[in-house]
């Protein structure tokens, strides 16, 4: 379990993450989710002790990180995959991590196998492709057989059956009890892999939910009716108490799925000739990128309201930027 409570960041006037608290249970993979900037990256530092809060805690199973008495067989974590040392085979690069973690040898050719690195195990990393490096970073992180795992935008370079490989991995390790904690700023992404999300937009907790009910709550259904005879469509429609919102393209889209049938039979009825009649469903993409854009939009056209970080700037960038040299990871 890992347990954020009212954490913040300030980087000058910068507050990157604004009293965020927050849990990760055992037993789910827990989505972390939020654009470019939201300050993922930053709460996931602090939570290795990578960084240290301006204020507010983490907890990992009751203890700060720095306290763990063996860390990396608690939490492992993917932060940078470019972290290892270019100049060290794969297996040179685990097992120096193994041995200043007394983590047997044996464990070594083991995660190597885990993340399909046997066969270039020998090989420098630096000729690694980003999505080997990636593997590489996974190993590492599985390294300890740790109860927690935190990975910050896994599937970045993988190839299609990378990305197939790392969601079946994170589902896996989640079933057998473990934490597993998972950055991502693509919704499509989350709903494939994460049963918990946590949102982040401008540093600040936008949603703590199950993705059960984030998927029920904003995949909206809805029908998509077009007509040549618009203004006789909008008529019948009015008269017959159906709510119907007229949109750019000179169609109405009325609530829910069932009502086709419905629309359908009143045009009929009416002698009205349709050029669509189509059932719809809103992306998760569009109900998280309303929800952040929400943020964002509040952040830099209100910058004076009260309570909120008046120097806050619209997120453009992805931070990747781990600042620290590589060897943070343990
Ligand atoms: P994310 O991981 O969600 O993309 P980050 O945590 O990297 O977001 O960044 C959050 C905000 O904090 C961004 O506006 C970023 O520019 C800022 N930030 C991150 N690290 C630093 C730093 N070392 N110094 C100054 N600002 C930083």
């Amino acid at each position: 379990m890992i347990e954020v409570e009212e954490l913040t960041k300030r980087y000058g006037d910068k507050l990157a993450v604004d009293h965020v608290s927050f849990h990760v249970r055992p037993g789910h993979v827990t989505g972390f989710l939020g654009p470019n900037g939201a300050g993922k990256s930053t709460t996931m530092r602090m939570m290795l002790d990578l960084d240290t809060p301006t204020a507010g805690v983490v907890r990992i199973d009751g203890k700060h990180y720095r306290d763990l008495p063996e860390p990396l067989k608690y939490m492992g974590a993917l932060l940078d995959a470019k972290a290892m040392h270019g100049g060290r085979s794969a297996y040179n690069n685990l097992l120096c991590l193994a041995q200043s973690n007394e983590i047997p040898r044996a464990r070594v050719d083991e995660v190597l196998d885990v993340v399909g690195l046997t066969p270039v195990a020998r090989k420098k990393s630096k000729g690694f492709s980003l999505g080997m490096g990636q593997r590489l970073g996974i190993a590492s992180a599985l390294l300890g057989d740790p109860k927690i795992l935190m990975f910050d935008e896994p599937v970045n370079g993988l190839d299609p059956e990378g990305i197939h490989w790392i969601r079946n991995l994170m589902k896996n390790l989640a079933a057998q009890g473990r934490t597993v904690f998972v950055s991502s700023h693509l919704m499509s992404e989350m709903a494939l892999t994460a049963d918990h999300l946590i949102v982040i937009g401008q540093g600040r907790l936008l949603a703590d939910t199950s993705m059960a009910d984030f998927i029920a709550e904003n995949s909206r259904s809805f029908v998509r009716v077009r007509s040549p005879q618009h203004e006789q469509l909008k008529d019948v429609l009015h008269r017959a108490g159906v709510t119907a919102v007229e949109v750019g393209d000179g169609s109405f889209e009325i609530e829910g799925v069932g009502v086709a049938k419905q629309i359908g039979e009143l045009a009929a009825a009416s002698g009205l000739t349709l050029h669509e009649l189509s059932p719809q469903q809103a992306s998760l993409e569009e109900a998280f990128m309303r929800m952040t854009a929400g943020a964002v939009e509040y952040h830099a056209h209100n910058p004076d309201e009260p309570g909120l970080p008046a120097a806050a700037a619209p997120p453009t960038r992805w931070g990747a930027q781990w600042g620290g040299s590589g060897d943070g990871k343990g």
